[in-house]
């Protein structure tokens, strides 16, 4: 079994990797060739914790496994850790035996700042040039470096309900030579395309701060009640979803489909788009929306695409097993 610790990630695998591999998985699951098995997700009665399992097999990639991991909100504080925690586990499908076991921390920021990017190379206008964060916290900066790599963007505004932590944003700004400006909620409608990653369970962005033509990547919700945008907003907009299943129940969609205004008939897999099977955006004028709730072959995809390059760096730890 090979071994990829945690503190080896950063070293082996980038933006461009982590992208190719979440493009390919989502790819795979619009064609029937991947899919995602049912999530566990419980709290444990111990350090206040949030615990679970999100696992799946890709047929084109070979990744079977499952990502471990979740939610513990006091290692910061009491331990200087991160809060969230995980590690995948990656079998072999031919025989199940196991065949790797990688730390997961990085590998949640990059596969998911690599589904907002997919998003947005497939959805966004291609003249953007004022790219819209809602969020400043840890997800934030990666979604930021990510998304600026899809369009020659040509500066950055910004909102976060804690405006102390907007540096956050106009540091990733600074690296990339582009001016950032913090803004109220209405001068979003400057933006041509908005990344969504807060924590929030009451919307923020409301329909009316959102202009036409744009391309929204809700990234944020994942969880039953949580929502960043107003459920007009999704009724407004084409919506595109890594998968319609958890969209439609923990995504951000959860709260347009319970109120009966969205028909979950309306809601597009990205990876149709990416097989060209959906042909996504059709006019500068449409709003569009990605809804990335996070699946579990996102984390195998870029697990295994760090075991290939680890074995390939010569810095894989093998054992016995
Ligand atoms: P963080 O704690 O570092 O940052 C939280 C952000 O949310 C900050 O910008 C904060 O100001 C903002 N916020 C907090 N409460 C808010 C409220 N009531 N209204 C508006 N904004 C509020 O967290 P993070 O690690 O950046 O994660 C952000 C979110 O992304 C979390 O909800 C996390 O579960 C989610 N997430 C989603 C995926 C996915 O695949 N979709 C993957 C990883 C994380």
């Amino acid at each position: 079994m090979i071994i990829v610790p945690e503190a080896k990630i950063g070293n082996l695998i980038g933006r461009d990797e982590s992208y190719k591999a979440v493009e390919q998985v989502f790819a795979a699951m619009a064609s029937g060739d991947a899919y995602n098995f049912p999530v566990i997700r419980e709290a444990i009665g111990h350090e206040d914790a949030l615990y679970g399992f999100k696992g799946g097999f890709d047929k084109v990639g070979q990744s079977l496994g499952l990502k471990a991991g979740g939610y513990w909100p006091h290692n910061f504080e009491k331990r200087d850790m991160i809060n969230h925690q995980s590690t995948v586990f990656l079998f072999d499908p031919d025989t199940g035996k196991a065949r790797a076991m990688v730390g997961g921390n990085l590998l949640t920021a990059l596969r998911t700042a690599a589904a907002s990017s997919v998003s947005i190379n497939h959805l966004a206008r291609k003249d953007a040039k004022v790219i819209g964060m809602v969020g400043a916290g840890h997800q934030a900066t990666f979604q930021l470096r990510a998304a600026l790599e899809q369009r020659s963007f040509e500066k950055v505004i910004g909102w976060n309900l804690h405006p102390e932590m907007l540096p956050n944003l106009a540091k990733v700004a600074e690296e990339a030579g582009l001016p950032f400006e913090a803004v109220e909620l209405s001068g979003l409608r400057d933006a041509d395309v908005i990344v969504t990653i807060t924590s929030s369970f009451e919307p923020s962005l409301m329909s009316e701060h959102v202009s036409d033509g744009t391309h929204v990547a809700c990234m944020g919700t994942d969880t039953i009640g949580k929502q960043e945008v107003e459920a007009a907003l999704i009724t407004r907009a084409t919506v595109f979803t890594d998968e319609v299943a958890q969209a439609v129940t923990l995504g951000e969609s959860q709260h347009a489909i319970s109120q009966g205004v969205k028909n979950q008939s309306d809601i597009h897999q990205i990876g149709a788009v990416i097989n060209g099977t959906h042909s996504g955006r059709t006019s500068d004028d449409e709003l569009t929306l990605f809804d990335g709730t996070g699946v579990g072959l996102q984390d195998l995809a870029v697990a295994s695409a760090v075991v290939d390059l680890a074995v390939a760096a010569g810095v894989a730890i093998e054992v016995d097993f």
